[in-house]
């Protein structure tokens, strides 16, 4: 197969990714190794935009199960995203890498506003785009908010970095029989319930037929694979 290597992608971590072993908070050194991966596709010329979610600090749902106002919850949630944003932004930097971070709740004295056309310029300019916040709505996660921003900012796909190397037809840590798929389409997720991203996320991406591509965060220059097109992880796409 031809490889086609991406010119503008949106990368999705979870907040978990950057907990490391502690699987709370922000693990230093595990931002600076992510940190390093992702400047390596940037000084090579790849476009990045970045949504980090907040599951290492705050879940609206989660709290909401303990007797917390969803909403509420959600608005902490999206503020708990400022602060990996924050976090990667300076790591990041620290490897040399021109970046913003542009948020979709207001609080200009850390970050821009989140403007689309604005957002485009940056990317232009080669400065790696972090996007905090989410879609700035409770009710949402950040897969949802990634969806979104790659769509309106025109992204090749999605590189879902997550914990496994991709897409299993049951949960890999339990089962030993479980089975990855290198291709799944979209319906299929949705109906199997594979865990992908949510429904509202996966829902967004089949209509818009924009790539999902999940894939092994912790081994050592896969970001790079991903972007230089070789075939790694699950791509959810088709069947449309
Ligand atoms: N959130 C929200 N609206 C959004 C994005 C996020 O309300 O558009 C809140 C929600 O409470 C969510 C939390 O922020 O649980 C953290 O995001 P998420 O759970 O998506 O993070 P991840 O699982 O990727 O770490």
């Amino acid at each position: 197969m031809d490889k086609v290597r991406f010119s503008r992608v949106l990368l999705k971590l979870s907040g978990e990714a950057l907990a490391g072993e502690q699987k709370f908070g922000i693990e230093p050194a595990t931002i600076d190794q992510i940190a390093a991966q992702i400047a390596d596709v940037a000084k090579n010329g790849v476009e990045v935009v970045l949504v980090i979610g907040g599951g290492n600090i705050f879940r609206g749902m989660a709290a909401s199960a303990k007797g917390m106002d969803r909403a509420q919850g959600d608005y902490m949630g999206m503020l708990a995203t400022v602060l990996n944003a924050l976090a990667v932004q300076d790591a990041l930097e620290k490897n040399g890498c021109d970046t913003r971070v542009m948020t979709a709740i207001s609080m200009r004295e850390v970050a821009e506003p989140y403007i689309r056309r604005r957002a485009i310029r940056h990317l232009e300019k080669g400065r790696v785009v972090i996007c905090a916040a989410g879609t700035g709505n409770p009710y949402f996660t950040t897969d949802t908010g990634a969806t979104l921003r790659a769509l309106e900012l025109k992204c090749d796909a999605i590189l879902k970095a997550t914990k496994v190397d991709g897409v299993y037809d049951k949960d890999p840590a339990k089962f030993d029989d479980a089975v990855r798929y290198d291709t799944v389409t979209y319906s299929e997720a949705l109906e199997k319930r594979l865990g992908v991203m949510d429904a509202t996320a996966l829902a967004m991406a089949r209509d818009n037929e924009l790539p999902i591509i999940v894939f092994n965060l912790y081994a050592e220059g896969n970001i790079r694979k991903v972007v230089d097109g070789y075939t790694i992880g699950t791509t959810v796409q088709g069947g449309n």
